[in-house]
């Protein structure tokens, strides 16, 4: 008998046709002896839906307290699909309890809206297994020290999955989704992407931190550290195939770089639209400047991406930097406030149409001229290059949002993806 995670994301508890199905495939796993803990996300859209009817009547300034009511309310998605759940895998005959992360509970600290989970309590889910009960817990949420309730930011039911399985030492984690797996890159703009059987660790990290919406970012950074066997895998295959097929099927995450070592360099592209670009134009060159524009933006709890400060021309610089798109207005109005005049800087501009295209693979470590054939593709695309950042095993470029799709097809083409080569 094993302790086994599901993690059921929107699309899969879409509709109580789906939760249904959902219900005879963890049903089948009991049966075939196993203890489960399920957690799943909110039926497909219904997140959304719930922000936004939030937004049509949230004050235009978000304050703390505006963020505290919109968590209380995102989180009422997940509470509703857990109950719908548990009434479907009882009508199977199965034993079921639901719970909301409070009550189990997941403690998270109180940054509202993108919280993050400080510990777990399995006293109670613990109790309900031995009873012989499927456990089901809410996605994306837990309580902070003063009962408020907490969202873990948008994807979040990936990391509550890999973190319950952490906390009680599970013997696998399943993250069921609408894709088979983990592919070369989104599938949904590149048809011939490919899936890759396994992928490492370290690649899943960059890939999610890039924008591949796969698997939510924490979610990976805690597989890491409390290394958590975590395959992603399809809901849409019919729910009645063995589960020892269903346990080679999907993308295993492996933990083991030898596995790597015969595989293509470049192993996924990941894109990522939610960016943008702002440029202090004429600041001068001088020691601190660094510090004088992005410290403001920092005590501001706004987190900066790609940096480039360029060369400068009778003593004054152009200095750019990205920020997540939602803070863009925010970061403009800070700098036109705070920094142009501290600092004497002729302007501010900023460009919300932008985007981050980036290749990723720990083969990239080992092998000259990758980089360079990434700008040789993207130049014979006619594609203009405006950032470049660049890590051991990634290297990413800031283009115009409207070239996002042809650039990521011409990379995919130009590193063989879509050849069988490259997956593993
Ligand atoms: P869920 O609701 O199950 O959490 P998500 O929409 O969050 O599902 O994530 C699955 C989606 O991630 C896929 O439908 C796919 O479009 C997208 N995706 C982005 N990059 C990749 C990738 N490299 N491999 C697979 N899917 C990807
Ligand atoms: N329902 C939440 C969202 O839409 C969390 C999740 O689906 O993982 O972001
Ligand atoms: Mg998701």
């Amino acid at each position: 008998m094993a302790l086994i995670v599901h993690k059921y994301g929107g699309t899969s508890m879409g509709s109580t046709e789906r939760i249904r199905s959902v219900a005879q495939r963890v049903a089948k796993w009991v049966r075939a002896g196993h203890q489960l803990v399920v957690v799943p996300s909110a039926m497909s859209g219904e997140t959304n839906r719930l922000l936004g009817l939030a937004k049509e009547l949230m004050p235009a300034s978000v304050s703390a307290e505006s963020q505290r009511e919109l968590d209380a309310i995102a989180a009422t998605g997940e509470q509703v699909s857990v109950g719908l759940l548990a009434l479907a895998l009882q009508s199977q005959g199965v034993p079921a309890v639901s719970y909301a992360g409070w009550q189990v509970p997941i403690a998270t600290d109180s940054a509202f809206t993108k919280a993050r989970i400080e510990s777990i309590d399995d006293t109670r889910v613990r109790a309900d297994l031995a009873a012989g009960k499927v456990v089901i817990i809410t996605g994306f949420q837990g309580i902070d020290e003063d009962s408020n309730v907490t969202t873990l930011g948008r994807g979040g039911s990936d990391t509550s999955a890999v973190a319950v399985a952490a906390a009680m030492k599970a013997d696998e984690c399943l993250i069921y989704t609408d894709v088979d797996g983990v592919y070369t890159t989104d599938p949904r703009i590149v048809p011939e992407a490919r899936r890759l059987s396994t992928v490492s660790f370290e690649e899943m990290l960059e890939m999610a931190s890039l924008g591949s919406k796969v698997l939510q970012i924490r979610s990976v950074e805690f597989a890491g550290k409390y290394r958590v066997p975590l395959r992603v895998l399809s809901s849409f295959t019919p729910w009645d195939i063995p589960v020892e097929e269903e346990c080679r099927s999907g993308t295993l995450i492996t933990f083991e770089e030898d596995e790597k070592m015969e595989q293509a360099v470049v192993s996924g592209i990941a894109f990522n639209r939610d960016e943008a670009k702002i440029t202090v134009m004429g600041v001068p060159d001088k020691p601190g400047i660094a510090y004088q524009i992005l410290g403001p933006v920092a005590d501001a709890n706004i987190d900066i991406d790609v940096i480039i400060q360029n060369v400068s021309h009778d003593g004054k610089t152009d200095f750019s930097f990205t920020v997540h798109r939602n803070d863009y207005a925010r970061t403009l109005e800070l700098l036109k406030a705070t920094v142009l005049p501290a600092t004497g800087a002729a302007q501010v501009m900023g460009d919300p149409k932008i985007c981050k295209v980036s290749i990723v693979g720990i083969g990239m470590r080992s092998h000259v001229g990758v980089a360079s054939k990434m700008f040789r593709t993207l130049s014979e695309e006619g594609i203009n290059i405006q950032m470049i950042t660049t890590s051991e095993i990634k290297t990413s470029v800031v283009i115009d949002e409207k070239y996002m799709e042809l650039a990521v097809r011409a990379l995919h083409k130009a590193f063989d993806l879509d050849q069988e080569a490259a997956a593993a």
